[in-house]
């Protein structure tokens, strides 16, 4: 436990410096680290509701929910009853259960492009063996990704476009090997063109493209008309695997996913995060004809020891069990409700933003022009986003410490919490224009 110097220090603070002596940064995911916006993170004692509670007791409207999964909030009742209720009957046998079959059947039931899952343990496991089994369903090896777009930390997929040669994969993180690289392609978020080029002179060699239909890790950029149907079509006209990785948007936006919305039926998809409903669980799943692919049925190995997990299976029925059009239509409400609270707090500050929304993720770029790519978001003034998201943090809002994360707006986020937000958020433009 760590030790507290009531007069200067906090517990938080007291509580990383230990956590730092044993765990690489003091945290198990790089951005929980605060890095980017400066100070130190905040130990989190307990979440309820929309409110999540530090060690040093102090309380936040939380827009993290746990990046993504909280649909409902935190420690939703019937959620944590599920869990309970399957940690009694026991936390895991390795064979299969009842539950997984419901599991599946109520994604197969939403998702109207999938006809058959694949349960796994994370985001990162749903992509890599998607992609895996888009190549050895075609039997290519080249895929093609965006810039900006982020499907986990698969050494694949931890590319970015190369300066000089266009679309030439080179790796975002050291440990991925050039040749890993080599067989990634990397275009333009938004740019049809780019894509169009790519598929004309690697068209027979590539086994997928995997796309965030809408894309929430570099902000929020939604896709452009055209988007997603070109991409639709030249996987279709070239034989290759479209993966939408809907492991953010993937009831997120709506029961369907970005693919409902859209009206775009991808080859496979990878589902995370709301899926689980804050256990570890994800899933990929997609054509019948391409998952048979996978082992025991054809040739594509993948495996988990605590693939299907009974107590994450019980927090994802749970969830998914609570959602309906009701939900979505409140969550458009409020989200709404704080789209227009942000925008008119930073015109009356005289700040420049963007607030991109679709349903309950939205996200403030601190721009005066459109975010539409990796490069536009770049273009923003993050030092203005870090100061923004101190103050509002040391106001009682917590968001994610990154201009380039969304906010999620939960069912538990009620009309007094967003008002609050909005008037915080009103003086921490304020902020914002003194400094
Ligand atoms: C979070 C996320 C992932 C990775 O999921 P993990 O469970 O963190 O491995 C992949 N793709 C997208 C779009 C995500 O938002």
């Amino acid at each position: 436990m760590a030790k507290v110097d009531p007069d200067n220090i906090t517990r938080s603070s007291a509580a990383h410096d230990e956590a730092s002596a044993y765990l690489v940064g003091g945290v198990n995911s790089p951005v929980r680290a605060f890095g980017v916006v400066g100070g130190k993170p905040l130990f989190i004692a307990s979440g309820s509701g929309a409110t999540i509670t530090d060690v040093d007791g102090r309380s936040y409207i939380d827009y993290v929910g746990s990046w993504g999964p909280l649909i409902l909030g935190h420690a939703h009742p019937r959620v944590v009853q599920a869990v309970v209720a399957a940690a009694h009957r026991g936390t895991s046998f390795g064979a299969p259960t009842e539950q997984e079959t419901t599991l599946s059947r109520m994604i197969v039931e939403r998702v109207p492009s999938i006809e058959a899952v694949r349960l796994v343990n994370s985001g990162t496991e749903a992509c890599m063996s998607a992609v895996r089994l888009a190549r050895g369903f075609t039997g290519r090896s080249k895929i093609i990704k965006f810039a900006g777009c982020y499907h986990g930390h698969v050494d694949a997929l931890l590319v970015d476009a190369g300066s000089g040669a266009l679309t030439l994969g080179t790796p975002s993180s050291a440990g991925v090997t050039r040749s890993v690289a080599a067989n990634t392609l990397v275009a333009p978020y938004n740019d049809r063109e780019a894509v169009a080029q790519i598929f004309a002179t690697n068209g027979s060699d590539v086994a997928a493209v995997i796309v965030e239909p809408i894309a929430g890790n570099m902000g929020l950029v939604l896709p452009a008309d055209g988007f997603l149907s070109t991409l639709r079509d030249l996987c279709s006209r070239h034989g290759a695997v479209l993966i939408f990785d809907e492991v953010m948007t993937g009831f997120r936006v709506g029961l369907g996913g970005a693919q409902v919305l859209h009206g775009i039926r991808p080859d496979l998809t990878c589902l995370g995060k709301i899926v689980g409903g804050g256990l570890p669980l994800a899933a990929y799943g997609g054509r019948r004809e391409i998952m048979d692919h996978l082992a025991p049925t054809g040739s594509v190995y993948q495996a988990g020891t605590l693939s299907g997990n009974p107590i994450a299976t019980a927090a994802g029925i749970a969830t998914l069990s609570e959602l309906n059009d009701a939900v979505y239509r409140d969550l458009e409400e409020r989200s709404e409700q704080l789209a227009d609270g942000l925008k008119r707090g930073a015109e009356d500050a005289g700040v420049a933003v963007r607030i991109a929304r679709c349903g309950s993720m939205l996200c403030t770029f601190f721009s005066d022009k459109p975010v539409t790519d990796l490069t536009s978001a770049k273009a923003c003034d993050t030092s203005a986003f870090a100061t923004f998201f101190h103050a509002m943090l040391e106001r009682g809002i917590y968001l994610a410490p990154s201009q380039f994360e969304c906010a999620f707006v939960s069912a538990a986020h009620g009309e007094d919490d967003i008002a609050r937000t909005v008037e915080v958020a009103r003086e921490s433009f304020a902020v914002v224009a003194r400094s």
